[in-house]
């Protein structure tokens, strides 16, 4: 299926809100970047649908924009908790409901929850945490939180696992972890039965939560 092309706006272009615009673009979306520092601005300027120099706690300078028109804004401002709580609420006033926001701090998350932001990322936390988990299970190549203590993980099938069975891999947790698919060279394997042999360099994509996810760490 093909992704539908849409209107974006990234409002403070520091290393998370540029990184964000322009792998939408990559995508082919369109992007409105603002930011109030013109030397960051003009440095986007080739590369973003529309890079602009605002003060995003303005509300006419954001009206001028056009940003109620976008399907969704990213708010990355996370050094000033000030200006992006005040961008926020402008936001909800404008009638914008799709917004994401980053949060630096604690604090700053505290307050964007309370005025009803449920798209909250904390970028260094998320690294932090996903090169801990590589680290810790090696054979883990990718994982993803998908909500309430829910992850999806890539594990990838070292010598110990080659010829056992899916049941045989999740004895005692079958009820709690979910076998998606499997990659197998360019193929891809779906529904897992519970009587299908892994090979040695399958990639297996399990979803369960977290600590029951771990506790098959030693078996792989
Ligand atoms: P990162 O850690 O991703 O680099 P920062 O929080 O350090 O993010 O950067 C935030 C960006 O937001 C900066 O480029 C800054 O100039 C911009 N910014 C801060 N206040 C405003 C504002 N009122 N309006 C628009 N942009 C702002």
């Amino acid at each position: 299926m093909k992704n539908q092309l849409r209107q974006f706006a990234v409002i403070g272009l520091g290393r998370f809100g540029s990184a964000a615009s322009l792998e939408l673009m990559r995508f082919g979306h369109s992007v409105i970047g603002i930011d109030i520092d013109a030397k960051i601005v003009n440095k986007l300027a080739d590369q973003l649908t529309l890079a602009a120099i605002a003060d995003a706690t303005d509300e006419n300078a954001l009206k001028d924009l056009n940003i109620s028109n976008c399907d969704a804004t990213i708010v990355a401002i996370g050094e000033s908790l000030e200006a992006s709580i005040l961008c926020v609420l402008l936001l909800k006033n404008m009638g914008i409901s799709e917004i994401w926001a980053k949060a630096s701090s604690k604090p700053q998350h505290t307050i964007l929850s309370k005025i009803g932001i449920s798209r909250i990322v904390h970028p260094e936390e998320e690294m932090g945490m996903k090169v801990a988990q590589s680290l810790n299970y090696p054979m883990v190549n990718h994982y993803m939180p998908i909500g309430y203590n829910l992850y999806v993980v890539e594990i990838k099938i070292a010598e110990k696992c080659h010829g056992i069975s899916i049941q045989d891999l999740l004895k005692d947790v079958r009820d709690s972890i979910d076998p998606l698919l499997v990659r197998r060279k360019r193929e891809t394997i779906k529904p897992i039965e519970p009587d299908f042999i892994l090979e040695l360099n399958d990639s297996l994509v399990l979803s369960g939560s977290l600590d029951i996810l771990a506790s098959i760490a030693p078996r792989l």
